[in-house]
């Protein structure tokens, strides 16, 4: 069951990717300043050592996690008793909050940053900058994600849900897409788009240290952490560091420079 919802979640990922990466051709927002071919190459290389390394975790901690919760009355979710409906809608909802605060953490924190610095090296933006994460933030993360099945106790369901709709909203926000001023202002209002994580992938400060919704921006509304920047300033992405684009040996060493 796992196994095939898994499956599921990795066809899904790879589907969406294809489609913004032809969008991203046809609707482009920046023009791209390194060849998009050797991005894609290097970030999908990031991926593949990721994908290897987490299959480890998510197989001995966060999968029995949720095994035992199911046949448990752990968490909060067991002890509401709600209908699997309105269970389903609060997980979901506690999952992307508790996801929101885990992103300010990693830039709020001065060791977590130290690993999520290297998503905000990359100078440009676009589809393949979804795939760009420390092998390190990702375990931190799924440690963080197995003490979220046991607080909010999680159904499997649910959870791949979430996991599927995180990596869609993941690759939508990262992509190089102009959407229209009224319709990315109307999307915003509720989920992240492109132009809208563009802001928290400035070199400016401010915005950077914003922005930190993952798929629903009401947590950076009432939370007041959503700032939006500039033209000019959503021209000019990553950090101060502009010389650690690529390279696989120079990016994984870049939180222990
Ligand atoms: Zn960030
Ligand atoms: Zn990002």
């Amino acid at each position: 069951m796992i196994e095939i919802l898994s499956n599921i979640k990795l066809i899904f990922f790879v589907v969406i990717f294809i489609i913004l990466f032809i969008v991203e051709s046809y609707y482009t927002k920046r023009e791209w300043l390194s060849n998009r071919n050797i991005r894609l190459v290097f970030h999908s290389m990031i991926a593949l050592i990721n994908t290897i390394i987490i299959r480890v975790p998510t197989v001995f901690l966060v999968i029995p996690s949720l095994m035992l919760i199911t046949e448990s009355n752990y968490g909060l979710l067991n002890t509401l008793n709600l209908h699997f409906f309105i269970e389903g809608l609060l997980g979901f909802i506690l999952l992307d909050l508790a996801f929101y605060w885990w992103h300010r953490l990693n830039h709020t924190n001065s060791f977590l940053w130290k690993f999520h610095s290297m998503h905000h090296l990359d100078t440009h933006l676009d589809v393949t900058t979804s795939l760009r994460f420390h092998t390190i933030e990702l375990l931190l993360s799924s440690i963080y994600k197995v003490l979220l099945i046991f607080l909010i106790g999680m159904p499997i369901s649910v959870f791949i849900f979430y996991e599927i709709i995180l990596s869609a909203s993941n690759q939508f926000h990262h992509s190089n897409i102009g959407l229209p001023e009224k319709t990315n202002s109307l999307l915003q209002s509720f989920i992240v788009t492109p132009k809208y994580h563009t802001n928290h992938h400035t070199v400016v400060k401010d915005s950077r240290e914003a922005n930190y919704a993952s798929i629903l921006t009401f947590w950076d509304y009432i939370f007041f952490t959503y700032k939006d920047s500039t033209d000019d300033d959503r021209e000019y992405l990553g950090l101060s560091d502009r010389s650690k684009e690529f390279g696989i040996i120079a990016n994984l060493k870049h939180p222990f420079d």
